[in-house]
């Protein structure tokens, strides 16, 4: 099986569980992420990070795994542009928390529960350590995206859309 073959295959089955507090399905969700980036323009390697951002999830592991183990996975085929914002996903939250005045202020009661088991905001010192990270900037992109992707009423592209973009990233 190639990656996009597996990651077609997880969108088909766990992506069509709910997402656990929110109005969407999971793989709603992560295509509504990834759509959202396409229509501001970013990097096809960003595109398939805002799509994959979630894909832990639809291995299931837990909220303060997810983004770690999902990384993992993809680094199969897939190179730091798109592992990167996908391990620190869950990172940026906690980073935009402490940096950010207002953000919390955003997040879902879903994402403010998960906050707490995910270490809560950064102190500064954790801030200014994920800064100096590469991909940092991109991971807080997507998680902007990801915060945006709960909407019920929108109908995101399928995945079949996006099986180009990452067969074109992957490597075989
Ligand atoms: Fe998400």
């Amino acid at each position: 099986m190639t990656g996009v073959e597996a990651i077609a295959e997880l969108f088909a089955g766990p992506g069509a569980r709910d997402y656990l507090g929110e109005p969407v399905t999971i793989g709603s969700h992560m295509r509504q992420a990834g759509h959202l980036a396409e229509a501001a323009g970013a990097e096809g390697s960003l595109v398939a990070a805002a799509l994959l951002h979630d894909i832990g999830h639809l291995r299931n592991e837990t909220d303060s795994r997810h983004g770690d183990a999902g990384a993992q996975w993809l680094s199969q085929w897939f190179g730091t542009a798109v592992t990167e914002p996908v391990r620190l996903h869950v990172a940026a939250k906690r980073y935009l928390c402490a940096t950010e005045p207002g953000y919390f202020g955003l997040l879902s009661a879903e994402s403010v529960r998960t906050l707490a088991l995910q270490g809560g905001p950064m102190t500064a010192g954790q801030a200014a350590e994920f800064e100096a990270m590469p991909f940092a900037q991109d991971a807080v992109a997507v998680r902007r995206w990801d915060d945006e992707a709960k909407d019920p009423v929108i109908t995101p592209p399928e995945f079949a859309y996006f099986a180009p973009l990452l067969a074109r990233l992957a490597r075989s």
